[in-house]
């Protein structure tokens, strides 16, 4: 430092700020990375330069990206797993800011009072990323067409968000949040492209299969009006075995639907029909007959899963 007053001062270079990161938020009210379609360039802000007096300077920014739960961040070069986001308010750096550099103040020693030396900051990262949204719901619905899976998605589920048809494909999943008690909730989707895709190709299956890795109950709709209820529920295994044979290792339920068709005497003769180890309910979306069972039932093995 040198001035009018000061001819000898000694070094005052104050630091630099560090750049802002680049963070990422869980956020348990984001169902879909929708919010982020267009949002291609992320830039945090530059740390500002350190300044006389000893003045540091300002940190950079922080960018924070809020994504649902169950985000997974990869680099989009090495494909490498970076950040997985698991619970609400969880924050993590995915991507540090530059560090700020160090004013000559630092290096001032009794041989060299006046270095006039600082030590620059480094550069922040860069770079393509990938986020990925791998929890899509905690319980499938599998059925095939007319089952009345979408019926009983909306007399079941309160929120209906948004979703994107999935990449490389025309088909929209449809998912709900089913509220249950105590503010508690889940999450429900029928899964479009392992029964009803099936003619557009294995790949696609695949594909699919991604998203519901954490998918803890598959739920199979089989409709009262079936011609054979046990037999319809053998083929959609056999479909999701071809897809995946690690499906079959999910906990299962069957759901009976439009059962509002039926009176006691077919129920009995259905039931006797149905495997013995799998639970089932008579449900009917039209008359909302075993709705508040068939939730009760998804939330107990859903937290028996969880709770292994
Ligand atoms: P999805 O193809 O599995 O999504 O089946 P949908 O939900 O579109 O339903 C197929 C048909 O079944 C529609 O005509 C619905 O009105 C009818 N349906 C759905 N749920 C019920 C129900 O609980 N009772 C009766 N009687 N019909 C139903
Ligand atoms: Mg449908």
């Amino acid at each position: 430092m040198r001035n009018k007053f000061t001819a000898l001062g000694g070094p005052d270079g104050g630091d630099g700020g560090r750049g802002g990161h680049i963070i990422l938020k869980g956020n348990s009210n984001l169902w879909t990375l929708l919010h982020l379609r267009y949002y291609k360039n992320v830039l945090a802000e530059d740390g500002e330069g350190g300044s006389g007096n000893n003045k540091t300077g300002r940190f950079g920014k922080d960018i924070i990206i809020d994504v649902p739960l169950g985000t997974i961040a990869r680099d989009e070069e090495t494909g490498k797993e970076e950040v997985e986001i698991l619970e609400d308010g969880q924050e993590i750096i995915w991507m540090p800011g530059g560090k700020g550099g160090l004013g000559n103040s630092h290096f001032a020693t009794p041989t060299n009072q006046a270095p006039e030396y600082s030590q620059p900051g480094l550069p922040g990262e860069e770079g393509w990323k990938i986020l990925e949204l791998k929890v899509l719901a905690d319980v499938g619905l599998v059925g095939f067409p007319n089952a009345g899976k979408s019926t009983l998605l909306s007399v079941i589920t309160a929120a209906k968000p948004k979703i994107a048809d999935y990449a490389f494909t025309t088909i929209t999943p449809n998912l709900g949040m089913v509220e249950y008690r105590d503010g508690k909730s889940f999450c429900i989707a029928d899964l479009p492209g392992i029964i009803e895709g099936a003619a557009e190709g294995k790949g696609l299956g695949h594909r699919f299969l991604r998203h519901i890795e954490r998918n803890s109950v598959l739920l199979f709709l089989i409709p009262a009006d079936s011609p054979d209820h046990k037999k319809e529920f053998e083929i959609l295994i056999n479909e999701l075995e071809q897809y995946n044979p690690e499906l079959l290792h999910k906990q299962f339920i069957i759901a009976i639907s439009k059962s509002d068709l039926l009176d006691e005497e077919l129920m009995k003769a259905i039931e006797k029909e149905l495997p013995e180890n799998i639970p089932h309910v008579f449900i009917s979306s039209a008359t909302q007959k075993g709705i508040v069972q068939l939730k009760d039932l998804l939330w107990k093995i859903l937290n028996e899963e969880t709770g292994k």
